[in-house]
């Protein structure tokens, strides 16, 4: 008798046992080195998986179940504690791998630093990518406290690398003001306080480009998303969350790759952030994984 790993908790729900046959890869990046205030969200794959097996594995709102689409959940990857360039160049070259092997990556936070040295795996492949950020915070800085290596600063590299015009950030309401000046003069969009109505505009857009998601969860009111390490008061509902991630799923922009971040179960008494998570990630799956 072979054993079914899908509703065990040690892997997302209705995870497929094999790598090869996968469309796409879940993997955890559990890293949380460099946050500026609270740490904890190393652990937050770890618990996203837990919590998933409280899923359905139907999607009323995309008319499509877990069963359609074939998904490996390839665990954490073993970073080495208190190393951040080399947690970063280890991502990185998975992140190679997995598209070089032909899957859609979807990454689970971590701290948000972590989706930098995905921008750049996913750049090599598609020089013309575009990244819709979600978030409460500009992630804009060049440094903090004089440290390039932080996770205020991932959109600032990827605006560096990929060009600040193929950027979008959505649910914006917390920064620096030289962040939100500079942003301005250097055309990289910044929609404050909503995400699916700006978004509605944007997407038409990039009809036709490749773009790659990364969601902060922090991007959710604290109301909703209390398990994270940098809440910040005036976010969306997760009813909104949910809206925006259907709106890509539904337009015409092909998306590449996913991440979601920051979820940090120590700060997550009723779980609700976990399990918020858990369903984004499903409605990600099945949205965005073709
Ligand atoms: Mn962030
Ligand atoms: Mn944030």
């Amino acid at each position: 008798m072979r054993f079914d790993e899908s509703y065990s908790g040690n892997v997302f729900i209705k995870s497929h046992s094999d790598y090869k046959e996968s469309q796409a890869v879940i993997y955890g990046m559990p890293m949380d080195w460099t946050v500026s205030f609270r740490p904890g969200s190393r652990f937050g794959p770890a618990r996203i998986r837990e919590v998933s097996v409280g899923l359905e594995e139907y999607s009323p709102y995309l008319d499509r179940e877990l069963d359609e689409v074939k998904y490996f959940d390839a665990g954490d990857i073993p970073l080495p504690f208190g190393n951040p360039q080399r947690s970063l160049d280890m991502i990185e070259e998975y992140v190679d791998q997995l598209l070089a092997d032909g899957k859609f990556p979807l990454g689970m936070g971590g701290e948000h630093l972590v989706s930098w040295p995905v921008f750049k795996a996913m750049h090599k492949k598609y020089p013309d990518l575009a990244i819709i950020h979600m978030d409460a915070h500009t992630d804009l800085r060049t440094e903090y406290e004089g440290e390039p290596l932080s996770h205020s600063t991932p959109i600032r590299k990827a605006a560096d690398l990929i060009g600040p015009e193929n950027i979008f950030s959505f649910g914006i309401r917390s920064g620096m003001k030289e962040e939100f000046q500079w942003a301005k003069e250097v055309g990289l969009q910044i929609f404050k306080f909503d995400v699916h109505k700006p978004l509605c505009d944007v997407l038409p857009k990039l009809s036709g480009r490749p773009v790659y998601v990364t969601i902060d969860i922090d991007v959710l009111d604290p109301a909703h998303a209390p398990g994270t390490g940098t809440v910040d008061a005036g976010g969306i509902t997760s009813k909104e969350l949910l809206a925006s991630i259907h709106e890509i799923a539904r337009s015409n922009v092909k998306v590449v790759g996913a991440d979601l971040v920051e979820v940090a179960p120590v700060y997550d008494h009723s779980e609700q952030t976990a399990n918020t998570a858990s369903k984004m990630i499903r409605e990600m799956i099945l949205g965005f994984v073709k």
